[in-house]
């Protein structure tokens, strides 16, 4: 069976960085992602949600970024391995330790394995609200549908993280008028973006109010709203229901590998990105570490780190990175 140099688990940005810097710098790579794309929260969660914050972008939409991920990757061949979600690592001891990863369909051999499993399995906080399950996918959405879709139409969201703050800014503009509530006072989400959304006459803001009811036949035509701590009750037309509670952390299998967790992340040294376990590196929003923050930049960063590390592991000769221009094999 081959043995790659590096297998990274989980296809989102921060897997596919990896996956360009560790054939980059000479590695064999293959990356085994459990959905059928590319692209991690980027393509799942919010395709069409503007991000300002990557370096080398003024703006761009998260599938825009995912595309670009993927075509860097793919100029470096690295094996890529979809729809296969990987159940257990298991380590085989020796002069060259390797690890064996096994998914529902088949089996891996590698040296090093680099996880980048993000939150793991998207899995949307649902709405505790009468009728949101009825209408869900038509006109109850957790997962963002096109934008254009909301185009001139009443539009609530309902939440106070930065899911919903951030759905509410990239819907606001398309929609006829967009109302968000949050059943607290206060939002937890950045301050920029509310500012933003408290600036914006096309955005009205209600809190603390909650979702009771949506109404409607074969698509939601009205809700019932209570203020939180009285009775309460109003009724809003409405043609669409944004789901913004955030993501339900669900590691899975990952949880069973013997890794020091921390909630529903891996604890890894910031200097080597290394876990508690030989020949382990994790890196994006899984990784954990005092100060961590959870950006698309960061996990760029802590591919760096890694798989400078991960290069001596496998050949201790190796110190550091060489900077790309030097390298040899770059497809120009
Ligand atoms: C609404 C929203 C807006 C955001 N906006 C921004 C922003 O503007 N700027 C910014 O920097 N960040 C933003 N973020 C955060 C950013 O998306 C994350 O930091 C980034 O996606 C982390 O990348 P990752 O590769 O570590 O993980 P992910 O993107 O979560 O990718 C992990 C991948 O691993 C796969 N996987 C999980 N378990 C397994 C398994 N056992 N086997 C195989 N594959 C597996 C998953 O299917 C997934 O594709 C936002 C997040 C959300 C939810």
């Amino acid at each position: 069976m081959e043995v790659k140099d590096v297998t990274i688990i989980g296809g989102g940005p921060v897997g596919l960085f990896g996956a360009t810097m560790a054939r980059l710098h000479g590695m064999s790579a293959a990356v085994i992602e459990s959905l059928p794309e590319l692209g991690g929260q980027l393509y799942a969660l919010y395709p069409e949600k503007p991000i300002y914050d990557v370096a080398g972008f003024y703006g761009i939409t998260g599938k825009d970024l995912a595309v670009q991920l993927i075509e860097q990757a793919e100029h470096f061949s690295p094996d890529f391995i979809l729809g296969q979600s990987v159940e257990s690592i298991r380590y085989l001891a020796g002069s060259e330790p390797t690890y064996e990863l096994t998914t529902p369909t088949g089996t891996y051999r590698t040296r090093v394995i680099l996880i980048t499993v993000g939150i793991g399995a998207f899995i949307p906080r649902k709405l505790p609200a009468e009728g949101a399950d009825r209408f869900e996918g038509a006109g109850v959405y957790y997962l963002m549908p096109p934008l254009d879709h909301f185009h001139d139409r009443r539009v609530l969201v309902i939440g106070g993280g930065d899911t919903a703050l951030d759905w509410t800014l990239a819907i606001a503009p398309r929609s006829q008028h967009l109302t968000l509530i949050h059943r607290r006072d206060h939002f937890r989400g950045q301050e920029e973006s509310i500012r933003l959304i408290q600036e914006s006459p096309a955005i009205s803001v209600r809190t603390p109010f909650e979702l009771v009811r949506i109404n409607g036949d074969t698509h939601p035509e009205s809700v019932v709203v209570k203020e939180v701590g009285s009775d309460h009750e109003e009724e809003w037309l409405m043609d669409d229901i944004v789901g913004g509670l955030g993501f339900l952390p669900s590691l899975g299998p990952v949880k069973t590998w013997g890794l020091s967790l921390k909630a529903n992340t891996i604890n890894v040294d910031p200097a080597s990105m290394a876990t508690n376990l030989p020949g382990v590196y994790a890196a994006g929003d899984v990784a954990q570490y005092p100060g961590k923050v959870k950006l698309i930049a960061t996990g760029f960063g802590e591919i760096g780190i890694a798989i400078a590390q991960i290069r001596s592991y496998i050949d201790p000769s190796k110190h550091g990175l060489p900077h790309s221009t030097n390298l040899k094999g770059i497809p120009r």
